[in-house]
């Protein structure tokens, strides 16, 4: 007995199919007189052709194809992966009996999918599967080219973590969560000392270089609730979510630490890094620019105190 089958799906050749070859049609669709858990599958193509564009979210639109393929094929799971753009999603619970497609459109690759059931996929259920996956071709493109234009948007490009939009969004998410639920925030604003010596002595590329390994350096003292973010130039901002002040000093100062502690080498030079960091925590009814400003403040204080160093 074969519990698993693997297949190719290239919707152009599909598509082609299903224009050239009327009997290759009719063994693609089951004819729409036939109701299946009363809906025919004409039926259903036609509500998921609706339902599938009301959402530019990977995760929406597959809950919509999930649910609606649940109905019709009873379905136990729905697994997609990504793996270029970072997605891996499940809907349901993983049963015994799988197919799988590898999709494709005009040579880009769309994902894998995979379904389970607990009983063995028909024939039939397999052929309508591949119909409906035409459905989800359009939505799912359109999600992924979504979500791409919302990593170039909201991440810096040189280091790849977010950048001040995306500052933004989260920090007013935290301000506001911590207001709710009356749990203490923090943040770090931290700038790197004398930077441009390191630009006006190795050049921009070796500058970008070092950027990137503080930033590699940095994370490797965050928690996985931290968030990084690169507010501009050589200045960056942590925030810490459920993190009162004493704890944040914590991990400034081992952010810090470690900083001064980095080798750093550009054609076999040891480059000395330091930086020096802000540490504000939100108070009662504070609003989020506020927050950003006393950090920015607390670190010039840091710099005027003579750098490498952390003010609260
Ligand atoms: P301070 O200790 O007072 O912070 O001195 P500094 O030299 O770090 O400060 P300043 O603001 O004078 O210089 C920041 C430098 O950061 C200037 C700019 O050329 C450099 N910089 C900003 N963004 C980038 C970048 O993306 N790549 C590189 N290589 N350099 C950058
Ligand atoms: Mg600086
Ligand atoms: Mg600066």
């Amino acid at each position: 007995m074969t519990l698993s089958t693997s297949n190719t799906i290239d919707f152009d050749s599909a598509r082609l199919r299903l224009n050239h070859d009327e009997k290759a049609r009719s063994s693609l669709i089951v004819p729409p007189s036939k109701p299946i858990r009363h809906m025919t599958l004409m039926g259903l193509q036609q509500r998921l052709t609706q339902q599938l564009q009301t959402s530019l979210e990977i995760d929406r639109v597959l809950d919509m194809f999930f649910n609606a393929l649940q109905e019709f094929i009873g379905l136990n799971s729905l697994e997609f992966r990504h793996d270029a753009h970072s997605v891996q999603i499940q809907k349901g619970t993983s049963s015994m009996h799988r197919c799988s497609y590898r999709m494709t459109h005009a040579g880009d690759f769309l994902g894998e999918i995979q379904f389970t059931r607990a009983k063995r996929f028909s024939e039939h259920q397999l052929q309508s599967l591949e119909t409906l996956l035409g459905n989800l071709l359009y939505p799912l493109r359109n999600a992924l080219m979504y979500r791409e234009a919302l990593r170039f948007a909201l991440n810096d490009s040189l280091t790849g973590i977010g950048n001040r939009m995306s500052l933004d969004q989260a920090l007013s998410r935290e301000v506001k969560c911590a207001a709710r639920h009356h749990t203490p925030l923090s943040l770090l604003i931290m700038d790197i000392d004398h930077f441009k010596q390191i630009n006006d002595k190795y050049g921009h590329a070796y500058g970008d270089a070092a950027l990137k390994a503080i930033v590699s350096c940095t994370r490797n003292c965050l928690r996985d609730v931290d968030e990084l973010f690169r507010m501009g130039g050589e200045e960056f901002v942590v925030l810490l979510a459920n993190t009162d002040n004493h704890a944040a000093r914590f991990i400034a100062e081992r952010i810090r630490r470690s900083i001064e502690q980095m080798q750093f080498e550009i054609d076999g030079d040891a480059i000395p890094m330091t930086a020096s960091l802000g540490i504000a925590t939100l108070k009662a009814g504070e609003k989020e620019e506020s927050l950003l400003e006393r950090g920015d403040k607390l670190m010039y204080t840091a710099k005027r105190a003579g750098r490498n160093r952390i003010a609260c």
